[in-house]
């Protein structure tokens, strides 16, 4: 694999934005900060009804994501590219660019942009350039995995709900993204086909993290999960392992579907 690039770079998100961040304004100057990038598969422009095409409103998001404290210009970039609305039910396309989770079918949901943003953003502390091989559990809808495939060389998301699994591959598929392979297959064993990665991701929290997914993480590689902590909540869970073994920071609170063992 690549090896995880050299520290240090691109310190970011390496806080808690203040709760009263969060609703602070979008500085004008930033709404066009992002989107420069104009991928050749890229499908036109969809009017979301909103009187604003797709990518305005994406642009406002991404800079709504930068004043809420996302430092990290490659995670932004991206957000700014990935068309969230085509990832859930036309009805729910108008607030695919709020931030707010919202219901994916099979009693799942797609992460708030915030959320999203903030993990990758974690996942790519000190990392210069784009992070190689990353594992992703819990593929869901998929959008996860196209933001990360504009950030990681190469990544694996698997996904233990068959019908999900399906629905990403539909939803991917105008994407083009040779980089993203999708696994139907229990993500708590992780991917050891894959296997090192420089950084693991879930999108499901469950009580410990896996043995398998230390196990599965490069050394220098990072992993960024909601995990239920001591006193029974669930938090953002970031372990970094070293030549010396592991670092482990308990992050803010979060509200994960939870993880769950074998395929369905
Ligand atoms: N990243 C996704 C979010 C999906 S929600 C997106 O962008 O849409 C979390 C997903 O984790 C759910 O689809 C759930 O089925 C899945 N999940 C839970 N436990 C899992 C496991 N052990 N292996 C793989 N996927 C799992």
């Amino acid at each position: 694999m690549k090896p995880r690039p050299s520290f240090p770079a691109n310190l970011s998100g390496s806080g808690v934005p203040p709760k009263s961040s969060l609703s602070r304004p979008v500085p004008k100057t930033l709404a066009n900060a992002t989107n420069k990038s104009s991928s050749v598969h890229r499908p036109p422009p969809v009017s979301m009804g909103l009187g604003l095409d797709s990518s305005a409103v994406r642009a406002q998001m991404v800079a709504k994501l930068a004043a809420q404290g996302v430092q990290d210009a490659l995670v932004l970039q991206a957000m700014g590219r990935v068309e969230r609305h085509l990832f859930v039910e036309s009805a729910l396309a108008g607030q695919a660019y709020e931030d707010t989770s919202l219901p994916i079918g099979f009693e799942q949901t797609i992460s708030k942009p915030n959320v999203v943003a903030r993990m990758i953003e974690l996942l790519r502390q000190d990392a210069q350039g784009k992070l190689g091989r990353i594992l992703e559990i819990g593929t869901g809808c998929g959008y996860q995995a196209a933001v990360l495939s504009h950030v990681a060389s190469e990544v694996y998301s698997i996904e233990r709900l068959r019908g999900l699994h399906e629905k990403a591959k539909k939803n991917l598929l105008p994407f083009r993204l040779p980089n993203v392979h999708l696994i139907f297959g229990d993500g708590m064993l992780g991917f050891p086909k894959g296997a090192p990665y420089a950084g693991i991701i879930s999108a499901a929290g469950g009580d410990n993290v896996p043995q398998a997914w230390l196990d599965q993480l490069a050394t220098g590689g990072r992993l960024v999960a909601p995990t239920v902590t001591p006193s029974g909540h669930q938090a953002l869970v970031v372990i970094h392992k070293t030549s010396q073994g592991f670092d482990r920071q308990v992050l803010e609170a979060v509200h994960f579907v939870p993880l769950k063992s074998g395929i369905a």
